[in-house]
């Protein structure tokens, strides 16, 4: 592979965040494509035993097998690596398996997590159902109360792990006070940063210690794969997650991680396109009287917050049909453009009703503890023409009487 001015960190470091999307992490074969090659293979082959013996010493540069690293997903994890402002990345098969690997590939029997209570679904299943049963306990805080944080620290608490702006409440943490607590008390923080993305919002440069992502989310943002990717600093990606990785395989395939490079080449655009598109659409909600929450807009409680710490507010926001659950779905059938789907961060607009689908195994008492009521619906605003989506969803609000 030959390097470009891409693959090398010391560079793309200092460019703006749009050249980083198209170009970071860029490795080109003897052939000089301009497109990133697709290297699908698990195994790789040397001149010689001594150069494999070499490799497997950790002596000399190269692919041994791509369980270990591949030359299409280093560009990818290259390229989220400078997005994120991050010394290192690896990537994973799903947001999930970064999550999952993320947590466990440090945390051991009798360490304690503090995690916000607004959080993916699956997120919360791991605390629940995976970390417990290996004896690492955990504390669910109010995400947006800076002295809950503060009070859920033990002795024993090794990472904090939240979401924000979370799903779907659109709780944000504040996360210069937050990291700056974790960071005087030893404690890492684990952000999932898949609402924001690198373009909207850096947890690192607040002081996160981790940043870990569902790439299936807004970085491919066309709906196609799933991927995930993990950030941290150089030395606990050796220490902790690479050795895990390496060792249990929650990897990403070279195929996914191929489409999510392409996808990162118009996530700026996109993230921003959508996040305006967004707005606009929250606004027109409120504007017919519906409670909507959307961090951009001034009715959010942390709407200064927001601006402090995001470049934009991304596509996603909640809203409420005021007579509860059958009218919340009643909305999603009459809409004729906008998609039934509890998928996020794609370039469709999609709508879902968080309580019988993302957060249905929370069940109704976890529901309630989160903040997620029965007429709930989360929207997911793409790159259509804003006022075909107002239309649609014009037409739909008067059939079912709002
Ligand atoms: C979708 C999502 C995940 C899980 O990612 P997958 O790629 O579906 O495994 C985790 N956290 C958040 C905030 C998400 O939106």
């Amino acid at each position: 592979m030959k390097k470009t001015t891409g693959s090398d960190p010391a560079v793309t470091a200092r460019w703006r965040p749009a050249t980083q999307a198209v170009r970071a992490g860029t490795l080109r074969s003897q052939h000089g494509e301009t497109s990133e090659a697709l290297f699908l293979t698990s195994g790789f082959t040397y001149d010689s035993a001594e150069e494999v013996a070499a490799r497997f010493a950790g002596e000399a540069e190269g692919m041994q097998y791509s369980r270990f690293k591949n030359p299409t997903v280093e560009m990818l994890q290259q390229r989220i690596a400078a997005m994120e402002g991050a010394e290192a990345c690896l990537a994973q098969a799903s947001g999930m398996a970064a999550m999952t690997s993320a947590l466990l590939c440090m945390l051991s029997a009798g360490d304690h997590v503090v995690a916000g209570r607004a959080a993916f679904g699956s997120c919360r299943w791991i605390l629940d159902n995976v970390l417990n049963r290996f004896g690492i306990e955990h504390t669910v805080v109010d995400g947006t109360d800076n002295a809950a944080w503060e009070a859920a620290v033990q002795p024993n608490t090794k990472a904090f792990f939240f979401e924000t702006p979370a799903n779907p409440t659109m709780d944000l943490v504040d996360l210069e006070f937050v990291c700056g607590l974790a960071r005087s008390k030893g404690i890492v923080t684990v952000v999932d940063n898949a609402f924001a993305t690198p373009v909207l919002q850096r947890p690192m440069d607040f002081g996160a210690d981790v940043v870990a992502y569902s790439a299936t989310k807004l970085m491919d943002g066309q709906g196609r794969v799933m991927a995930g990717a993990v950030c941290g600093s150089q030395q606990w990606i050796d220490d902790y997650l690479s050795p895990f990785q390496r060792n249990t395989g929650p990897i990403c395939a070279p195929f996914n991680a191929w489409v999510v490079l392409k996808g990162l080449e118009t996530l700026d655009l996109r993230a921003h396109r959508q996040s305006e598109n967004s707005v606009q659409v929250a606004k027109f909600l409120e504007d017919r009287g519906l409670r909507v929450l959307h961090p951009w807009l001034a009715s959010h409680p942390q709407h200064d917050l927001a601006k402090k710490q995001m470049k934009a507010a991304g596509p996603i926001f909640a809203f409420f049909a005021p007579k509860g659950q059958q009218q919340a779905m009643a909305l999603c059938n009459a809409l004729e453009l906008i998609d039934i789907s509890n998928n996020i961060g794609d370039s469709k607009s999609l709508m879902c009703h968080p309580a019988s689908t993302t957060h249905y195994n929370m069940g109704a008492e976890g529901r309630a503890a989160a903040g997620i009521e029965d007429g709930m619906l989360r929207l997911n605003v793409g790159l259509e023409d804003p006022l075909d989506l107002l239309e649609d969803l014009d037409q739909a609000l008067g059939k079912v009487g709002l």
